[in-house]
């Protein structure tokens, strides 16, 4: 069953809506013959469709298609071929990025199929579906997913960037358990990316977000875990050099059996905020713990005897409840992010981070995170990828609100943040933070050889960049071979 969202395909682009005049029954003929729905500016359908998680980006595209099928996406991005619109893929928008070409915008939000292999202890989902439905379908049969640190994100959009979980130093990046992609390219073709079917697909996938094509559905290996040792720890703003500095020489210790990170954090005195953390500076020692609970309480002791903690605690977590460890924001908000990765975090750069952030420094931001990177991650997958910078030792995020009055001070304050730990940075970054077409910034994801492999791709499976998200990889490759 085909549907039109509005009904008034023809009368909307003849009333100026769309670029093309013929636009509008060229619309009204693909919803004819697509399972999924075509949705039209000025419905709420549309609206409740094209509007991200991260409600800051501004999203206009002619139509959305709100595929049911893979055959709906090679539908959409063939339509989108034959009418010189750029295709933007959403499961959520969490990592909506801003975009001005005229575009079509595939919705993947019905691609919802969960398939567990018990057995096998594998995972197949289609790609709208999100993190908190593969730990609770995976956990009925007493397995974990490497979900990142906010279960309501779309596995693909977490899995295309590679994917840092809560639990990362332990399994890796999300994507190195991923074992198969069904993707529509760019050219509209459906294909299957392996190990051993259309390897080089494979690889980029894994790392470059969506500039090849549109996942349809993703599969990989799910964690023969049920329940970890975990938490957050919440301490009183005034005591931020104290933890931190603490914090930075404990983790350099740890084993790869624990993950962790610190935030300093300016939570809002929202309904939804605990009071002892709502309208004050806090900061927040996560930790994840795979292994022995009594082993993992043993090795976060020595944080928790560093101030009052004021709010939080760790125990034995069921995995599915991997969330409550960052306890992100769940409602769509604006949201401004900026991250770099560090490859050294020596005292200076804490002093650098703190005058910055700290209680006594005018800090705009929501989050200033700090995760700890190394042990799997550090390691090359079975399969290599096009995920970079395996090396870094830190991943440092802001976290801000986009919108008035403070849009401007966040996004400077970023900024100047990310500039002043440029020395332990040396400008580089990972995909899955800080979502951004901006070329200069996409180019400090990947190392050279990489950005210029991803091109080469781009050019053969996408040869008339119909892919959002692949002008910016390309663009960023111009950068790097003009650098001097
Ligand atoms: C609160 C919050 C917490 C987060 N925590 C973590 C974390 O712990 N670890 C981590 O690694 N990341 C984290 N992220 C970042 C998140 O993984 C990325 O923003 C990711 O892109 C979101 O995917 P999505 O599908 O939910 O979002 P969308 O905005 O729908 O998609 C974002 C991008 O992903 C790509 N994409 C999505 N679907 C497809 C598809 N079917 N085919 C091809 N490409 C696709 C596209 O490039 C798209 O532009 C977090 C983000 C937020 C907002």
């Amino acid at each position: 069953m085909s549907t039109l969202a509005s009904g008034h395909a023809a009368d909307r682009a003849s009333s100026g809506s769309s670029p093309d005049p013929s636009l509008g029954l060229a619309l009204a003929e693909l919803a004819g013959r697509i399972g999924g729905q075509v949705l039209l500016p000025g419905t709420g359908a549309y609206t409740a469709a094209a509007t991200p998680w991260n409600v800051a980006v501004a999203s206009s595209p002619v139509a959305v298609v709100a595929v049911a099928d893979a055959a709906d996406v090679q539908a959409a991005v063939r339509f989108a071929d034959a009418h010189d619109l750029d295709v933007v893929v959403q499961a959520t928008g969490h990592g909506a990025l801003a975009h001005t070409r005229p575009s079509l915008l595939v919705h993947t939000g019905r691609l919802d199929e969960i398939t567990i292999d018990p057995v096998a202890r594998r995972a197949r989902v289609g790609a709208g579906v999100r993190w908190q439905q593969v730990l609770d379908a995976a956990a009925e049969h007493g397995l974990g997913a490497l979900a990142g640190s906010a279960p309501h994100v779309g596995v693909v959009g977490y899995l295309t960037g590679g994917g840092l979980s809560p639990v990362a130093r332990t399994f890796g990046y999300g994507s190195d358990l991923v074992t198969a992609f069904d993707v529509v390219t760019g050219d509209g073709e459906l294909r299957r990316a392996s190990a051993t079917e259309n390897p080089a697909l494979f690889w980029a996938l894994r790392g470059g977000k969506g500039a090849l094509g549109v996942v349809t559905a993703v599969e990989f290996e799910l964690l023969d875990v049920a329940r970890i040792y975990g938490g957050c720890l919440y301490f009183d703003g005034a005591d931020a050099e104290r933890i931190v500095s603490a914090w930075k020489t404990w983790s350099a210790t740890l084993p790869e059996q624990a993950s962790t990170s610190v935030a300093v954090l300016r939570l809002p005195p929202l309904p939804a905020v605990p009071p002892p953390l709502a309208g004050r500076c806090t900061v927040a020692v996560r930790f994840a713990w795979v292994g022995d609970p009594s082993e993992g309480e043993r090795t976060i002791d020595p944080i928790r005897g560093l101030a009052p903690v004021v709010f939080g605690g760790l125990d034995v977590l069921p995995f599915p409840a991997l969330g409550m460890i960052h306890s992100d924001p769940v409602d769509p908000m604006p949201v401004h992010e900026q991250s770099v990765l560090l490859r050294e975090l020596p005292d200076t750069a804490v002093r650098t981070l703190l005058a910055r952030t700290g209680p006594q420094a005018d800090c705009p931001q929501v989050i200033v995170e700090l995760r700890l990177l190394g042990g799997a991650l550090a390691r090359e997958p079975r399969q290599p990828s096009a995920v970079c910078h395996r090396d870094a030792a830190y991943s440092l995020l802001t976290i801000g609100i986009a919108a008035p009055p403070v849009v401007e001070a966040t996004a400077r304050h970023a900024g100047e943040l990310m500039a002043a730990m440029e020395p332990w940075s040396g400008g580089i970054a990972t995909p899955n933070f800080g979502a951004t077409s901006d070329p200069a910034l996409v180019a400090r994801r990947y190392d050279p050889a990489t950005l210029s492999r991803l091109v080469t791709l781009s050019a053969s499976y996408d040869p008339r960049v119909r892919m959002a998200a692949s002008h910016p990889v390309r663009a960023a490759a111009g950068l790097v071979q003009t650098r001097p």
